[in-house]
């Protein structure tokens, strides 16, 4: 039916390909492009061994527009999937312009020197890919992603009105590593390090980062994984949905951190371990933050051990016919389920079946539009359906449960 290109050979990358190519009514032909084409051969091997179909591999240099433009000319994708890094987004979508691709991505673009994310230099793009008659799906992993997506379902099928979504993200699994991060290391650290913001009353409330003594949190009991210290922190789904569900109140972010890698966080960051500027080091110029990369675990090589599942989901308050209404929705994943299917971690699992999902919507014409959409914008029902059936059930429950009105410290 329609070809992918996936850029991107890591945690996620390989799970998407895999994906897929489980999929191969939907993709008939698959080319995984990334920096290093030794990790492309790997995934490669594994995807014959365990699925019997074989896909093209290429290296390359994502941020040479050119270059890549010629790759995605030559095999004439339906669809770019990206799935390398946040720096590379805005070189990705120049090249699908310039070679006629539709474009998708999980994270928002993010400078490599500041670290600083949100959509605007991506809706920049809006005219562009208009003009061109092409579709770019932003933020089409788990969160962002399927977190718009249940929310849209929520607009669409639940409520009349929704005042308030907390999206609540837990992972209750142990890799058994004394400090990982589950997704790239430097993207990840960055993102937590932050100021946190959510949304309320039309205006964006800042309060201190989750390493603060003064950061927000509270224990919520998540579904089979039970009551977890869940943290207020600032993710860039907050940003689209706060404008594109209408009527919306507030909108926070929740995520569950343990002591543990709370107190590994916050050592690396006294010591200088995350900082993002060049040092001099040894007459050489490095950055901490890379170095730092270079020493821990490989979120693609996490999922060997790793146990417990993740839980996350989006509870909504808001009216239907007149009467107040609260409703949870949320998907389990388990880690080691995940590795046995596709060598991946459940986080890696979380972000890359719903990216493969957005790209099989594209493919048949299920989510059609011309120029830079966040998924909420796009029909949530076809792709809610996919979801049951490629390895993310999800469950909608009325919510009982307690979540804190004024902030907690
Ligand atoms: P990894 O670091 O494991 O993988 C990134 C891959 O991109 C690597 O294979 C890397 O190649 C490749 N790459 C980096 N730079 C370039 C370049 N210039 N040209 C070509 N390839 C390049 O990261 P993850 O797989 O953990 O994460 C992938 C993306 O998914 C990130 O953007 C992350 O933010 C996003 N994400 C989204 C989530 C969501 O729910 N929405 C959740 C988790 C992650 P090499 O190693 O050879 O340098």
């Amino acid at each position: 039916m329609g070809k992918v290109l996936i850029i991107g050979a890591g945690g996620v990358g390989r799970v998407v390909a895999h994906k897929c190519a489980q999929a191969s009514d939907v993709f008939e032909d698959i080319l995984l492009a990334s920096h290093n084409l030794s990790k492309c051969e790997e995934v490669k091997g594994d995807i014959l061994r365990r699925t019997g179909r074989e896909i093209k591999v290429a290296g390359i240099d994502a941020e040479n527009v050119q270059e890549l433009a010629n790759l995605i000319k030559t095999f004439k994708p339906n669809v770019v999937i990206n799935v390398a890094l946040p720096y590379q987004d805005l070189n990705i979508m120049d090249a699908c312009l310039e070679a006629k691709a539709n474009y998708l991505d999980t994270a928002n673009y993010e400078p490599k020197n500041v670290a600083h994310f949100e959509y605007s230099w991506q809706w920049a793009y809006k005219d562009k890919f208009k003009e061109a008659g092409l579709i770019a799906v932003l933020g089409c992993g788990f969160d962002p992603g399927v977190s718009g997506i249940f929310s849209a379902y929520a607009q669409k099928h639940l409520f009349d009105e929704i005042e308030c979504i907390d999206i609540l993200d837990c992972n209750a699994g142990n890799n058994g590593h004394p400090f990982a991060t589950n997704f790239n290391p430097e993207i990840n650290i960055r993102e937590v390090t932050q100021n946190v913001k959510y949304w309320e009353n039309g205006e964006w409330k800042e309060t201190p980062p989750i390493l603060d003594p003064q950061s927000v949190h509270f224990t919520f009991d998540y579904p089979v994984a039970g009551p977890k210290e869940s943290y207020l922190l600032y993710h860039e789904e907050l940003e689209s949905l706060a404008k594109n569900i209408k009527g919306l109140k507030r909108i926070r972010f929740w995520m569950t951190f343990s002591e543990n890698y709370l107190t590994h966080l916050r050592v690396l960051q006294n010591v200088g371990m995350t900082r993002i500027d060049e040092i001099n080091f040894e007459g050489k110029n490095i950055i901490p933050i890379k170095f730092l990369k270079a020493l821990l675990p490989d979120p693609a090589k996490l999922g060997v051990n790793y146990t417990g599942k993740t839980v996350i989901g989006n509870v909504f308050k808001g009216k239907k016919d007149g009467k107040e209404k609260s409703v949870y929705i949320y998907n389990v994943c388990d880690h080691a389920e995940a590795y046995k299917e596709t060598g991946g971690q459940a986080v890696s699992y979380t972000t890359a079946v719903p990216a493969m999902i957005g790209a099989m919507m594209i493919i048949k014409g299920l989510w059609k539009g011309e120029g830079v959409f966040n998924v909420e914008e796009l029909d949530p029902d076809p792709f809610m359906e996919e979801l049951n059936k490629r390895g993310l059930p999800w469950q909608e429950v009325e919510f009982k449960g307690k979540l804190p009105d004024g902030l907690v410290q």
